[in-house]
């Protein structure tokens, strides 16, 4: 039970691009809500948000560690 969490949990690079992901993420809802970012700023936040993520998910489906 508690194995597969560990599993997951013991590979850096998922570890890694979750983290990214994750500061990505935080980083955007920050700027947004500190200033009000322009739709110009918006969208690069989304952008990288995406590509974060799209990153995450190819690991995982060609490293078979997100599940
Ligand atoms: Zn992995």
């Amino acid at each position: 039970m508690a194995q597969t969490r560990l599993d997951v949990l013991s590979c850096v690079e998922h570890e890694r691009l979750a983290f990214e992901l994750l500061e990505v993420r935080t980083r955007g809802q920050y700027l947004t809500q500190l200033r009000g970012i322009s739709r110009e700023e918006q969208a690069e936040w989304d952008r990288r948000e995406r590509a974060a993520l799209a990153l995450l998910v190819d690991h995982e489906l060609e490293h078979g560690c997100g599940r």
